[in-house]
């Protein structure tokens, strides 16, 4: 109960650093401080809903707080039910009437118009994350094994070497952006970057391919848990990789 409420104090000084930053300090609001009696009262995956429309959220292969300590309940929650729902939504909005809105996601980012942000961005905001959420399982982590951790070895020399390479790929990052693990045209894995909610199967994408391995470098992804140490939040992401899943993206994505 302890812990509770002083990450309960963290995240109300927290938005009251954010608050003041936003007036420049020419307003004080007074909120109550939550008591130590006052329960986080935190919903459960499979109530989040999208509002009517193409798209609907992947269900959550596990709970809010199956990937603590790596990361938190809190992250969890509001990556999953608002930052996931609200790119959903505004999917399902900017296609409504359009031509996109009858095809499946994959074929949307590959007929999307890169100049139209409502749509681009949240399309890629909603590819993205369903991706991401199930690249991740409690217990996981470790090394993929079958054909994947075969084809690993033999791009990168070592499982390490590929690690270094992907970590190394996400300390270069600069601003909100995201890292894969591709399948590129010639069936040959690749490491690549993407800035925004941009992705390798969209018609401007720098390096072209199917994404098997995603890692989400928005700051809401890790701020609450890691703060500026993004660093820190990389390494935990290989704790939680679900290498299983991953390996049968990669099965996928030579089918194609
Ligand atoms: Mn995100």
């Amino acid at each position: 109960m302890k812990k509770i409420s002083l990450i309960l104090t963290y995240l109300f000084l927290l938005t009251i650093l954010i608050s003041c930053d936003n007036k420049k300090y020419t307003e004080v609001v007074e909120v109550p401080l939550p008591s130590a009696e006052e329960k986080v009262v935190m919903g459960m995956p499979d109530d989040v809903k999208a509002e009517e429309g193409s798209f609907q959220l992947e269900k959550l292969p596990y709970s809010y707080d199956a990937l603590a300590p790596n990361i938190s309940v809190f992250t969890m929650e509001n990556h999953y039910s608002k930052h996931y729902l609200t790119y959903t939504n505004n999917l399902n909005k900017a296609i409504a009437g359009t031509p996109l809105e009858n095809l499946t996601i994959e074929e949307v980012l590959a007929k999307l118009d890169p100049s139209i942000p409502e749509i681009k961005n949240n399309a890629g905001g909603y590819y993205n994350h369903s991706l991401f959420f199930k690249c991740m399982a409690p217990k996981a982590g470790g090394q993929p094994k079958d054909t994947l951790a075969g084809t690993i070895t033999k791009k990168f020399g070592s499982f390490e070497n590929f690690t270094k390479a992907f970590k190394d790929e996400a300390t270069k990052q600069f601003g909100s952006s995201w890292v894969w693990l591709i399948v590129d045209r010639s069936g040959s894995l690749q490491i690549t970057s993407t800035q925004n909610q941009d992705n390798p199967l969209m018609r401007n994408a720098t390096v072209p391919g199917k994404p098997i391995l995603a890692l989400d470098l928005w700051e809401h992804a890790f701020y609450l848990d890691y703060q500026y140490k993004r660093k820190n939040y990389v390494d935990s992401f290989f704790n939680v990789i679900n290498w299983k899943k991953v390996g049968e993206n990669y099965e996928e994505a030579l089918k194609k």
